[in-house]
């Protein structure tokens, strides 16, 4: 496999997938809309759909779908497939496995993969202090057991969370979440102990960009003390860029206050990098950015290549102070899970991933801030890596603008891209880091067409 090249060679040997957007009938095609409709009768709508064509093969910076059609991925499956879909040293490793043995339970009798993972990410993730992990099954699982050592760690009921907030759809990670719909509507009551802060969100707060951090950072402080007390604190969760919430990056030096003031007051300062980690912000781990490190953090969708996986890492007096049997589940660590992170691992380090990811947003964010420039609905652009993205709003004001007509101009184009934001009104980008230039350049002009037409230019 070559990142520059135009074809990607799957592991199994089959026909390579040509590095090409191609559409051969529209967007969705008659087999895709048959297939939608099957799946309407048999799948409840709760599930929503980004865009309904139906995938057979994907690689490198494609999906390949039943009528033929060859789309630009944008989305790597929701900053998934970072080193590529079926990426070959994750396919070798799980087919391997699968022959090998499947499941055991780690609790029940263990394998080496696991441990492996788990010392990789002692060894990977911020800070050099001794460090534990376990493996769960999902991100929502992995914040869940974050709650449960931090609260067990430090014997105190409550968790702060911020304004913009994604956590997960379970009933503790949805609590966390800010967004009502879809995420929490009707779907209360909810957990307790849940207190919500301010972010420093610069595009959005009241008095502009350059005194947002400290201000946000006073204000959270001040709630946490007058409104919860920090010597009830058990945790503090943030992403260190909202995913969900809008790609919004906290202005420069709230991470590090909000941080400073966990260690101040014995509260666990929890980093949930369940969307930005493993090399989608141009580092590692988008901590590192600030050189923050965090007391424990939360990673899953970039881990494993696809596979359902997902870690709690964090410091060892912490893990190590819930009794045994506290911690685990069935599944977690599943052995083809495990390979495939070893596999997803040697390729960011083999095929320097972190430095890619690096490029991919130094070709990215300059064409969008030059969209910013024509475009007087395109308010904002930001993002670090290929963790990129533009919100609109109405020319001349910050009234959020919806990004779904754009993002459908996209679709019917062959780009497949996601959209977020509290106000729905952003349009973010994460395209599979192994990506080539050409399909990410083809990508963002069709992103340009697309925002000249909804601009009405
Ligand atoms: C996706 C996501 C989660 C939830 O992960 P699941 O695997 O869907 O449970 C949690 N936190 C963040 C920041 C996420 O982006």
């Amino acid at each position: 496999m070559t990142v520059e090249g135009t074809t990607i060679a799957p592991a199994h040997g089959g026909p390579e997938l040509p590095q090409e957007r191609r559409l051969v009938t529209e967007i969705p095609g008659p087999r895709s809309r048959e297939l939608f409709a099957r799946r309407q009768s048999a799948v409840p709508p709760g599930v929503s759909t980004t865009l309904p064509v139906f995938v057979t093969q994907a690689g490198g910076g494609v999906l390949v779908d039943v009528d033929g059609n060859s789309l630009i991925d944008f989305g790597s499956g929701i900053a998934v497939t970072s080193v590529g879909n079926s990426a070959p040293r994750v396919v070798e490793r799980v087919q391997r496995q699968a022959a090998d043995f499947t499941h055991t339970c780690f609790m029940v009798t263990p394998y080496e993969s696991y441990v492996a993972v788990c010392e990789k990410l002692n060894a990977l993730t911020p800070g050099d202090h001794e460090k534990r992990t376990f493996l769960v099954n999902s991100g929502a699982e992995a914040v869940e057991n974050a709650i449960k050592v931090a609260r067990h760690a430090t014997g105190r009921p409550a968790v702060v969370v911020f304004d913009h907030g994604y956590h997960g759809r379970t009933l503790l990670t949805m609590t966390l979440t800010a967004k009502s719909m879809p995420y929490k509507h009707r779907f209360g009551p909810f957990a307790p102990e849940v207190y919500r802060v301010p972010l420093a969100y610069p595009f959005r707060w009241p008095t502009g960009p350059d005194n947002c951090a400290d201000e946000a950072a006073a204000q959270a402080i001040d709630m946490i003390n007058k409104q919860i007390g920090a010597e009830n604190v058990a945790a503090v969760i943030i992403e260190p860029i909202a995913g969900e919430g809008g790609f919004v990056v906290p202005a420069r030096g709230f991470l590090p206050k909000i941080a400073e003031f966990c260690k101040a007051n014995g509260i666990v300062f929890v980093a949930d990098e369940v969307q930005t980690g493993f090399a989608r912000t141009g580092d590692l781990f988008a901590c590192e950015d600030e050189g923050i490190v965090p007391d424990i953090i939360c990673t899953a969708k970039g881990i494993a290549g696809g596979l359902p996986l997902a870690a709690v890492t964090g410091r060892a007096e912490l893990l190590d102070a819930v009794h045994v049997g506290g911690l685990g589940g069935t599944y977690g660590g599943n052995p083809l899970a495990c390979e495939a992170a070893l596999g997803v691992l040697e390729t960011i380090e083999q095929d320097k991933l972190v430095e890619r990811a690096a490029h991919i947003g130094e070709i990215m964010l300059p064409r969008l801030r030059a969209l910013q420039e024509r475009f007087g609905i395109v308010g904002d652009v930001r993002g670090r890596g290929a963790m990129t993205a533009i919100e609109l709003v109405t020319p001349g004001t910050k009234d959020p603008l919806p990004a779904g007509p754009i993002a459908a101009r996209c679709h019917a184009e062959g780009l497949l891209v996601l959209t977020a934001g509290t106000y729905g009104n952003v349009l973010r980008f994460l395209p599979p880091l192994v990506i080539p230039d050409h399909l990410l350049e083809e990508g963002l002009s069709i992103l340009e067409r697309a925002v000249a037409a909804e601009a009405g230019v």
